[in-house]
């Protein structure tokens, strides 16, 4: 238990007894103190403060996650886990478990000082940009390609058939030949570029632009939806790819309803989040358990595992049409996952992403680090533990 040195347990705050940054709208108790230790943080997860739901309601669904995913390694016909064909797969891993992990954290970690805070924030929105650029690679490797192969045939058949039809005219393969520069040259791109746009816009919502705050953080999430679900809108668009006797094609018609159930949990998410319901209709019921940021995180993550489970059809669908699966390169005119093509670009994104954090954290330690000497310095019983 968390014990004071004057051997009591430390009380939780009321919103007016934190710094006015640390407040949220309408949850009136429960604050933590805002000079936790490392270790008081860590055990504020079995203690309850407005914090404790928002840290299990993204820890817990990293196993609940990890145990839908490493179904895929059993399935009949699947390559090894460490073949390239996964590569994809294993970002879009990377990617989901470094945001419910950040984010959790970030929540647990919060009370260190209103620095720590600040940086907690960063990261959280960092790893959900570098999630939205996971989610593309899986798309792009095991959605897209599909969509390349697709459609001129008047028979539906042979795949060796439409790849030789199609060599001559690269593009005459996709129903929607426009797209055909899109996918190929700037999907992944920009759905890098954007990711970083949002890193910035959210870190800076912050620092400027408070009053909006959710409103933008909610609207600068919507733009990389938009960019990286393109192979699936395009799939939505056209036919399947698969001949519709295959077991291909019907292992991938329930992708397009798990692509639905994924919008689905997304708007909702994205309704507690502007709204601040249930906590706005009676502040101070919800402090604990309950409130708004709970029930989006809940949202957020189911929208996670449908987006999963849509991947996972797609790649089924991919393992059941042989002919493309062995060997991978021969039959697309794309190029199959190479590392670089997958961690590498993980990897740039990341790195970028990790060198804007670090700069706005500088920032913040120069607004708040002074600032937080002066509040100890005026309200020495409210943020000094003990005498
Ligand atoms: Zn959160």
């Amino acid at each position: 238990m968390m014990l004071l040195n004057c051997g009591q347990p430390l009380p939780l705050l009321r919103h007016t007894d934190v710094p006015p940054r640390v407040t949220e709208n309408f949850i009136l108790t429960g604050y933590r103190f805002p000079n936790y230790t490392l270790r008081d943080c860590l055990l504020s997860a079995f203690r309850p403060t407005n914090e404790t739901g928002n840290f299990w309601t993204h820890f817990l669904p990293v196993f609940i996650f990890l145990y839908y995913f490493v179904e895929v390694f059993g399935w009949e016909g699947a390559p090894h886990s460490d073949a390239p064909f996964f590569y994809p797969l294993w970002n879009y891993f990377i990617g989901v478990f470094c945001l419910l992990m950040a984010s959790s954290m970030a929540h647990l970690l919060n009370s260190m000082s209103l620095v720590v805070r600040e940086v907690c924030f960063f990261v959280d929105y960092g790893t959900i940009s570098a999630y939205t650029v996971g989610s593309s690679l899986a798309y792009y490797y095991y959605i897209h390609p599909r969509a390349g192969i697709a459609v001129t045939g008047e028979h539906n058949g042979s795949l060796m058939d439409l790849k030789h039809e199609a060599a001559p005219a690269p593009m005459s393969s996709y129903a929607i030949p426009e797209f055909n520069m899109f996918f190929e040259t700037f999907y992944i791109p920009s759905a890098c570029v954007v990711a970083i746009i949002c890193v910035l816009s959210c870190c800076n919502t912050r620092q400027q632009w408070r009053q909006h705050r959710y409103i933008i953080r909610t609207l600068v999430f919507l733009l990389p939806f938009l960019i990286s679900s393109t192979p699936v809108f395009y799939r939505l668009l056209t036919t399947s790819p698969y001949s519709t006797t295959s077991s291909s094609f019907t292992a991938s018609t329930a992708m397009s309803t798990f692509f639905y159930r994924h919008c689905l949990w997304l708007l909702v998410s994205a309704v507690f989040n502007i709204s601040k319901l249930p906590e706005r209709l009676a502040p101070g019921r919800f402090d604990i358990w309950g409130h708004s940021h709970q029930w989006f995180h809940c949202c957020t993550f189911l929208s996670i595992l449908d987006e999963l489970h849509m991947i996972k059809t797609e790649v089924r669908a991919i393992l059941l049409s042989s002919t493309l699966l062995l060997p991978p390169a021969t039959l697309s005119r794309l190029p199959g996952p190479t590392i670089g093509s997958t961690y590498g670009v993980m990897f740039l994104l990341q790195s970028t992403i990790v060198s804007i954090i670090a700069w706005f954290s500088w920032c913040a330690s120069c607004i708040y680090g002074p600032q937080i000497d002066q509040l100890a310095k005026e309200h020495p019983k409210k943020y000094l533990k003990c005498h």
